[in-house]
């Protein structure tokens, strides 16, 4: 039996007829850039999802962007990040002339550990970027405390938990910005690139407005340096189509989890934690082993897809040899990288899928 790893097609054939019908309404309306599909996704999503100020961009990497361009970081400014995360995390923090300080994560769930943050707080420090990486929630009482304490801006690089909630609230408003990405292959994916910003306060939502449309609020009058971080209009329209089937997908994701939780059984594999302040909305299932190429290997012949998310953290990344974090610098990540493959979990799997991937892992 062949098991994926991702088949975005099965969920694209079973939309194609509202899909295409739904372009072809803003086609013929030439709605092409922001306009009334964007207005309602944002107002569908926020309704949805239990947020009061949406925007969409056109990635999920805009938003962090701009986050850091509210935040005012700039030069000889320093941003906590996790190194285990998708490298976008941090390139706002870049853009802006800051530099990102890195911190380890824990081995339990991947996330920030809140214990190392303080001891990389200098003065210089002005943020944390938070991740909550795989769709599970990070600490956000233990972090938030922390960024009080010092007045740090907090952003949450909500990208893989779209859906999640810590302690019951939905991610992306304990800080002051959360973000998220609209990629295909996220949980809630585009047919093309896009991304949301959604903001705690009223002030950075007008001010993130008028960025993410060249510093403008009137065309032609720029009162603030912006960019063009607009939405397509043909974006909107297929979110519009998608948003009302997220629920679905993410309780399948659910299932397709704890099925993989119960029946993996495997001397020395390690499973993700499932800590009771956070509901994952499993983004991936991502499991540890010793002998993980060997693992990988074994699971190809088994034709189960897999993928490593992440081989190399971000402080080794070439592109960041620069700040000068080499190996061993963060011990967590970096086993992670090693030791880590991430199985199949798109909600279209079939059960007997995910049962040939169970007993394949627990055959190795
Ligand atoms: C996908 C992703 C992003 C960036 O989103 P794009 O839409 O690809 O720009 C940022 N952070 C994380 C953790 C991601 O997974």
């Amino acid at each position: 039996m062949k098991v994926p790893f991702l088949d975005l097609s099965l969920q694209h054939r079973a939309l194609r007829e509202p899909a295409l019908a739904a372009l072809a309404a803003t086609y013929d309306a030439t709605r092409f850039c922001l306009g009334k599909d964007v207005e309602e996704f944002e107002k569908a999503f926020g309704a949805t999802l239990g947020y009061p100020r949406v925007l969409g961009m056109n990635s999920g990497t805009s938003p962090l962007h701009i986050g850091c361009m509210l935040a005012g970081f700039g030069p000889g400014d320093e941003v906590i990040a996790p190194p285990f995360t998708f490298i976008s995390t941090v390139w706002g923090v870049t853009y802006v002339g800051a530099k990102p300080r890195f911190v380890d994560v824990e081995e339990g769930t991947f996330n920030l550990d809140p214990a190392k943050i303080e001891a990389a707080i200098t003065p210089r420090t002005k943020g944390i970027i938070v991740v909550h990486l795989f769709g599970q929630p990070a600490r956000m009482d233990e972090i938030m405390a922390i960024a009080r304490q010092h007045r740090l801006f907090v952003i949450e690089d909500c990208a893989q938990a779209v859906g999640a909630n810590y302690r019951g609230r939905p991610v992306g408003l304990f800080g002051d910005l959360g973000t998220f990405s609209f990629y295909p292959t996220k949980n809630l994916g585009g047919c093309g690139e896009g991304g949301a910003l959604v903001a705690q306060n009223e002030e950075l939502f007008v001010r993130a407005r008028h960025i993410r449309v060249h510093g403008s609020d009137r065309r032609y009058y720029h009162d603030i340096v912006g960019g063009n971080f607009r939405m397509d209009g043909f974006q909107g329209a297929l979110l519009n189509v998608k948003l009302p089937h997220l629920a679905r997908w993410t309780a399948r994701r659910r299932e397709i989890a704890g099925r993989y939780l119960a029946g993996i059984k495997l001397a020395d594999v390690r499973l993700p934690d499932q800590p009771d302040y956070g509901q994952s909305v499993f983004h991936q299932f991502t499991i540890r082993h010793p002998r993980r190429d060997a693992l990988r290997e074994h699971l190809t012949r088994h034709e189960v897809g897999t993928d490593l998310i992440y081989p190399v953290p971000l402080h080794l990344q070439k592109c960041y040899a620069n700040l000068g974090f080499g190996p061993g610098s963060f011990p967590v990540a970096e086993a992670a990288a090693k030791t880590c493959v991430s199985l199949p979990i798109f909600p279209e799997l079939t059960d007997a899928q995910v049962d040939h991937v169970i007993a394949s892992v627990n055959a190795f």
